[in-house]
């Protein structure tokens, strides 16, 4: 059992699987990539679906096909998961993960494993987040506000994962409530597998039909284009580094850095390998602790 490491992280034992990367396997993580590559794509039935739906591509093989694998829940977003493999020595490959729970999504509980793959995203001491629920109740007390005063708000997050947090926590709230038109094929999925997302009305057709009833609430991506009067709140582990918005939120899908040191505490691995965000920075606050980290 061999770890290959060149434009990405490669298990090679046999046969290659790809973490996240093209091999005689590819493992994907969960939906957000869009470079998935190859016939054999190994991953979970909601991340199959999620890639049909937003990319249009197919292919997935069961894990029973690949006996030493196990996915385990990731905790990022629908379908998101981790991988245990185990060969002569156990590999713990997290993808993007988050070990939160926040409404409807739990958090990612890591295994003990000999070498440790982790993304290291928010792997910076100063990217601690307050709990997912408290950062959810300041958000709704700040559009309860806005509303109160006659403004309309749009809550803006990424269009997988984020939104739907969003638009679940806020469908609760007895204003009318619209959605960006991107979010209906992912609410489509969601709604599949028992995340019931699909009541929602675009802004579009209610504004084409005459039901707008401002003050209301646009769930929408940042990068959407549509022209709205309104209070504008962004979601996101980035939100401390963002000023362009009327409000913004630390609402994060991934782990924050204590969540990312504590992952490495629980898996105690030999060598942990950090990919993705602040790998460097991440490698020097665990040599600290004794882990053998390397930034790949
Ligand atoms: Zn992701």
């Amino acid at each position: 059992m061999k770890i290959l490491v060149d434009r990405g992280v490669v298990i090679e034992d046999g046969v290659r699987i790809g973490l996240d990367s093209p091999g005689d396997y590819t493992f994907v993580s969960h939906a957000h990539y869009d470079h998935v590559r190859g016939e054999k794509v190994i991953c979970t039935p909601e991340t199959a679906e999620l890639i049909k739906e937003r990319y249009g591509k197919e292919g997935r093989v069961r894990e029973e096909d690949l006996p030493n694998i196990r996915l385990l829940d990731a905790g990022h977003i629908l379908g998101s998961s981790a991988l245990l493999y185990e060969g002569e020595k156990t590999l713990l490959y997290t993808g993007d993960f988050c070990d939160r729970d926040r409404l409807f999504m739990k958090g990612f509980v890591p295994r003990k494993a000999d070498i440790l793959v982790m993304e290291s995203t928010f792997g910076r001491p100063d990217y601690v987040f307050p709990d997912p629920m408290e950062v959810l109740r300041e958000a709704r007390d700040w559009v309860e506000d806005e509303l109160r005063r006659g403004n309309s708000v749009m809550l803006l997050g990424y269009s997988l994962g984020k939104a739907q947090i969003l638009e679940y926590f806020f469908e609760r709230m007895n204003y009318p409530i619209y959605v960006h038109g991107s979010l209906l094929k992912v609410n489509k999925v969601y709604s599949k597998f028992g995340i019931e997302l699909d009541g929602f009305m675009t802004y579009r057709e209610a504004k084409k039909g005459g039901f707008l009833r401002p003050p209301f609430i646009l769930i929408a991506p940042p990068n959407n284009n549509l022209k709205v009067e309104a209070k504008r709140a962004f979601f996101s582990g980035w939100a401390k580094d963002v000023s362009s918005y009327d409000a913004s939120f630390p609402l994060s899908d991934h782990a924050d850095f204590e969540g990312l040191m504590r992952t490495v505490r629980k898996v105690d691995p030999e060598v942990v390998y950090l990919v993705h965000g602040f790998k460097k920075e991440l490698a020097l606050e665990l040599r600290k602790e004794g882990f053998n980290a390397i930034p790949l």
